[in-house]
């Protein structure tokens, strides 16, 4: 962004980390285009990636990054214990851990977004289909869930602001 703005060491990291993931700006940005093009048809990319950014300015939201990013990360390495490094390393369905860590995500601009956040995760558009894709040896557990929760989260905040509220 242009904005001339002190970020903490927290967003620093957050940011870098999900890019070093694969995850761009423009990603999460298709994502809330993909959530909200039907209701907003003059929608563009810009607004989507403004919202996106203003999300990832929230504390609570780049705790979550970090620390599913960090698990995801070490069950790669297989530096988890068991019974929890076959559990994340694998993806397995029954968890759960990884959506309740995203719902403080989807959380922060009220409950609009747990029905966007329940869509993308079903229809995993873009980005989303290639962190679901389990044929490599990276390990996405925790961040496909994190995407779905800034685009759901970024959405919610688009459609308050369209209404008018901040
Ligand atoms: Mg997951």
């Amino acid at each position: 962004m242009a904005e001339d703005r002190k970020m903490t060491e927290l967003e620093v990291t957050a940011r870098r980390w999900l890019n070093e993931r694969g995850v761009t700006i423009d990603d999460l940005a298709e994502l809330v285009m993909f959530l909200q093009k039907k209701y907003h048809p003059a929608l563009t990319l810009d607004e989507c990636k403004y919202n996106i950014e203003r999300v990832l300015r929230k504390r609570e939201v780049q705790n979550a990054i970090l620390t599913g990013i960090q698990l995801d990360k070490l069950a790669e390495q297989g530096k988890l214990e068991e019974p929890l490094q076959t559990i994340i390393g694998t993806d397995e369905s029954l968890y759960g851990v990884d959506e309740i860590l995203a719902f403080s995500i989807v959380n922060v601009y009220g409950s609009i977004g747990f029905t966007n956040y329940g869509y993308i995760d079903k229809q995993k558009p873009g980005i989303l289909e290639k962190l679901n894709d389990h044929s490599n040896d990276m390990v996405n557990t925790f961040l496909d869930d994190i995407v779905g929760a800034i685009a759901a989260a970024a959405s919610s905040r688009l459609a308050h602001s369209a209404k008018g509220e901040e």
